[in-house]
């Protein structure tokens, strides 16, 4: 491990004509860390995501993981080095069974040779609670397995952090705190987490550290008690669900 931080971003700017996207932005978490980002729709958050995941590129602003910049290059080789993004909309390959995505992100995403990546894929199907699962068509699942497999893939390319866009959205109460304890569990493995989420308890629960996105800029950052307080438009967008 070196003395960088795990991911940071400085000045990450991104427009679509004359919509400034996202204007400036800065980040920084530290290894083992949970970072919460919030802010309303159209905000920017998974633009940033995007861009730290090599999806898209910066107009300016520059990308680090450990130290190494990542801006400008392609998604796979952001996911070899270790940087690993979860989908707003889980897409997974709906031909292939369940163990197979799983082995198919550890071989692409994770670099890993065969052998090594089945051993992978059973781990983190058992971790993830799929292993029930495991030849099932991944076209058929429902919500709350599609969320499940989409961090096992995640974890099978054994990345240093996870980019998690709204991977709760649509889960039941009693699903949700399942996937808590699942993401304190990695958390606690070492895996850095930045999670976008509307669900303000999960973010509670799981980030030491939250950042406030609105139009793109970056407007309140700190403790979550302190910025839950503090930024009137987090109150204003999720009204009670604040105190949830
Ligand atoms: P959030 O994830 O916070 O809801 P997004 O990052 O998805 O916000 O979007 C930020 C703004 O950028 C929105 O106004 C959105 O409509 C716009 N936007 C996002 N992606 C594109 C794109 N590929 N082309 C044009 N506009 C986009
Ligand atoms: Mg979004």
């Amino acid at each position: 491990m070196s003395g960088e931080p795990l991911l940071e971003a400085r000045g990450l700017s991104k427009s679509f004509g004359a919509l400034r996207a996202l204007d400036g932005v800065n980040l920084r978490l530290e290894h083992g860390g949970a970072l919460g980002v919030i802010g309303p729709n159209g905000s920017g958050k998974s633009t940033m995501f995007r861009l730290l995941g090599g999806l898209m590129r910066p107009d300016a602003g520059q990308a680090f993981l450990e130290g190494r910049p990542i801006v400008g290059l392609a998604a796979w080789r952001v996911c070899r080095l270790g940087l690993a993004l979860t989908g707003q909309i889980p897409q997974p390959l709906s031909e292939l069974t369940v163990r197979e995505n799983v082995v198919a992100a550890a071989v692409f995403g994770g670099g890993l040779a065969m052998g090594a990546a089945r051993r992978a894929a059973e781990e983190h199907l058992a971790l993830t609670g799929l292993a029930a699962l495991a030849d099932a068509p991944s076209g058929r699942l429902t919500v709350v397995n599609r969320r499940r497999l989409e961090l096992a893939r995640a974890l099978a390319t054994r990345p240093k952090v996870i980019l998690l866009d709204e991977n709760l959205a649509g889960l039941t109460p009693v699903e949700t705190d399942q996937a808590l304890d699942l993401l304190r569990q990695i958390n606690a493995m070492g895996v850095g987490l930045l999670m976008v989420e509307h669900v303000m308890r999960a973010v509670l629960g799981i980030c030491r550290r939250v950042m406030v996105l609105d139009q793109g800029r970056l407007i309140a950052q700190g403790r979550p008690e302190e910025v839950v307080r503090e930024a009137a438009v987090i109150e204003a967008y999720l009204g009670s669900d604040v105190h949830a």
